[in-house]
């Protein structure tokens, strides 16, 4: 493919660093993200990120800032468009008001510590291909009475898991579900080995 740009060169597989920039007082920040899939322009060096991996290169930053406790409302900004959430499904999520949202993203209240929390795992999910902080989110808001319900001791589960025996026993009755198997579970992708170097969070 020639490039966009000066459509002379011709646009070569390389790898180049992602620079994503957040709005902090009294600085902003930069996350430099290195070693991320790109094309090169072997003219006039302009260089091109897929959709997708400048997506992935996006969350990487974002979860670095949320789990290094920056708590500030540019991060929560970028960690949200970078979820591809509207403030209002956000707030869904989270079950608060729309404005608190917003209030949050201009610094006028600071985010509270169990809120970041979910948002962290909210990106390592997104990261990992995983539904596990929707479905707790998801699952909490129901409130659900409990019924009987049978979980494995010896193997690894998911909250998701049982909600679905939960389902099945309404469903079906319990003599199906004591035979039934426990949901199988894709195994999450690994992330890919990107490095992130930080630029002006020191202390
Ligand atoms: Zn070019």
């Amino acid at each position: 493919m020639f490039c966009p740009t000066c459509h002379e060169g011709v646009m070569r597989e390389s790898a180049r660093t992602y620079e994503v920039h957040v709005t902090a007082y009294p600085n902003p920040v930069t996350v430099r993200v290195t070693g991320v899939p790109a094309l090169l322009c072997g003219s006039c060096g302009d260089v091109m990120f897929r959709g997708d991996t400048a997506e992935r290169a996006e969350l990487l930053a974002s979860r670095v800032l949320v789990e290094r406790g920056f708590r500030v409302g540019g991060v929560l900004r970028l960690a949200r468009k970078t979820l591809g959430y509207r403030a209002s499904d956000l707030a869904g999520l989270l079950g608060v008001a729309n404005e608190t949202v917003s209030r949050w993203e201009n610094d006028h209240f600071a985010v509270d510590p169990a809120t970041w929390v979910t948002l962290g795992s909210l990106i390592a999910d997104e990261l990992g291909g995983d539904r596990e902080t929707l479905n707790r989110l998801a699952a909490a808001r129901e409130s659900r009475v409990p019924t009987d319900c049978e979980i494995a001791f010896d193997r690894p589960h998911r909250e998701a898991e049982i909600i679905d025996l939960f389902a099945a026993k309404q469903l079906y009755g319990q003599q199906q579900l004591s035979n039934a198997a426990p949901a199988q579970r894709q195994p999450a992708a690994a992330p890919a080995p990107v490095s992130l170097t930080l630029d002006s969070m020191s202390g």
